[in-house]
C-alpha cells in the first residue's frame, strides 16, 4: 500500500512512550514501528491512530490500545516460527503483529463482518503466515493443536478448560481474567502437564463471548 510510510514520526513517537513504559522487546518495538495502525480503524479514528489508545471498530468491538498489544505479546514470549493461537481477531492489528514477528498464525473471530474485513486487510497486505476462522474461541482450534503460545483478547471469567488442552508443552496461555476489570495472567504447561499461574498488572477488555454471529 502506498501510503505505508505515513505517520513514521507519529509511529516513532509511540514507540518511544512505549519503551518507557517498559516494552523492552526489540522485536516487537520494530513491529509497532513498522505497522501502520490507521488501516486497521474506522476513517472517523484515523487521525488519532498513533495514540496509545484502544478505539471503536464494527459491531461494538475495540482494537486494544498498542500498550496492550505489546505488553500481551511480550508476555508470550514470540520465537520465529512459533504456531500461535489468537482468540478475538478484531481489527487484525494483533495479529498482523504476531505475523511480522515470524509467528505461524490462527487467528479466531465470533463476528463475521470482523473476520472478512481483518482477513481482506491482512491479505491486501500481504502479511503471509496468517490464517482465519469465523468461529467460536471457546471452541479453540482442535484440528490444530498444539500450540506454542494462545492469546486471548477479550475478558473472560475464568480460563476455558479447552484452550488449556490445546496448548503444547512448554507453551504460554495470555489471558485477561475478571469481570469489570481484568488481571492479565500467563499460564505455562510444564513437561507432564503441570499449569504454572503467572499474575499480572490489570487491563479492561470487551467481554469473550459465547458462540458466533452472522
Ligand atoms: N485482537 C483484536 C482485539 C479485538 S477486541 C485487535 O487487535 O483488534 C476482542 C475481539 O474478541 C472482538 O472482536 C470480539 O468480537 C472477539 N470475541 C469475543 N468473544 C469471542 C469468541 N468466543 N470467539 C472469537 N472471538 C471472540
Amino acid at each position: 500500500m502506498e501510503d505505508q510510510f505515513w505517520h513514521k514520526g507519529l509511529r516513532k513517537k509511540l514507540v518511544t512512550s512505549l519503551e518507557s513504559k517498559g516494552i523492552t522487546d526489540i522485536n516487537i518495538l520494530h513491529a509497532l514501528y513498522a505497522l501502520p495502525r490507521h488501516y486497521f480503524m474506522e476513517k472517523a479514528f484515523e487521525e488519532m491512530a498513533y495514540e496509545d489508545k484502544a478505539f471503536p471498530i464494527e459491531n461494538g468491538q475495540t482494537i486494544s490500545q498498542p500498550y496492550t498489544v505489546a505488553y500481551q505479546t511480550q508476555l508470550l514470549g514470540i520465537k520465529k516460527r512459533d504456531k500461535v493461537l489468537e482468540i478475538g481477531t478484531g481489527s487484525g492489528y494483533q495479529a498482523a503483529i504476531l505475523g511480522l514477528l515470524g509467528a505461524r498464525v490462527y487467528t479466531i473471530e465470533r463476528h463475521r463482518i470482523l473476520h472478512l474485513n481483518a482477513k481482506r486487510l491482512l491479505q491486501k497486505m500481504g502479511l503471509k503466515g496468517i490464517r482465519f476462522y469465523h468461529k467460536d474461541g471457546y471452541q479453540g482450534l482442535a484440528e490444530f493443536a498444539p500450540f506454542d503460545k494462545i492469546i486471548v483478547t477479550a475478558a473472560a471469567d475464568e480460563v476455558p478448560q479447552k484452550l488449556l488442552d490445546q496448548l503444547a508443552i512448554g507453551g504460554h496461555l495470555v489471558i485477561p481474567v475478571g469481570q469489570g476489570t481484568q488481571t492479565m495472567m500467563r499460564i505455562t504447561k510444564k513437561t507432564g502437564g503441570e499449569l504454572v499461574t503467572e499474575k499480572f498488572d490489570k487491563f479492561k477488555f470487551v467481554p469473550f463471548v459465547n458462540g458466533i454471529e452472522n
